[in-house]
């Protein structure tokens, strides 16, 4: 699959100053903030400042740098939120059928209250 990313999604205006957000954490090549929509206490997107659309294109495409700061940002925002003593989910939606909303890469962090079972039915 050879991924066409949309430079004018929401993540990409977030990522260029363009709206504001509410930031958890920013490093070299990631940035953590807080979703508009929190749908748990703890609600937190963690998305590569690189332009990667899901998580597949983002593991064959990025470079060893971007992957190991992405996957160590994830691992402090859980730091940062304080959520690892009663747990937490992470969601990665990609393309039609996992229901993604925007088009780049993120990781939801969920956390803060018992979160049900894994999956909706319908
Ligand atoms: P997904 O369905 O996995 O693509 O999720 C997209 C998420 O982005 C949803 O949970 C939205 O609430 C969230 N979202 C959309 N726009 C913004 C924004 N401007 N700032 C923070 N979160 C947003």
């Amino acid at each position: 699959m050879s991924y066409v990313y949309d430079d004018q999604n929401i993540f990409a205006k977030i990522l260029r100053g363009e709206i504001p957000n509410t930031t958890v954490l920013e490093t070299e090549h990631s940035l953590a903030f807080r979703d508009i929509h929190p749908q748990a206490p703890t609600h937190v997107l963690v998305i590569p400042k690189g332009p990667y659309v899901c998580f597949d294109h983002f593991a064959q495409s990025a470079s060893d740098a971007e992957i190991v700061d992405y996957v160590r940002a994830v691992g402090e925002v859980c730091k940062l939120e304080g959520v690892e003593a009663d747990g937490f989910r992470l969601i990665a939606n990609a393309g039609k059928n996992g229901v993604q909303d925007v088009p780049h890469l993120h990781v939801h962090i969920l956390a803060g209250r018992l979160l049900g079972s894994m999956l909706a039915r319908g």
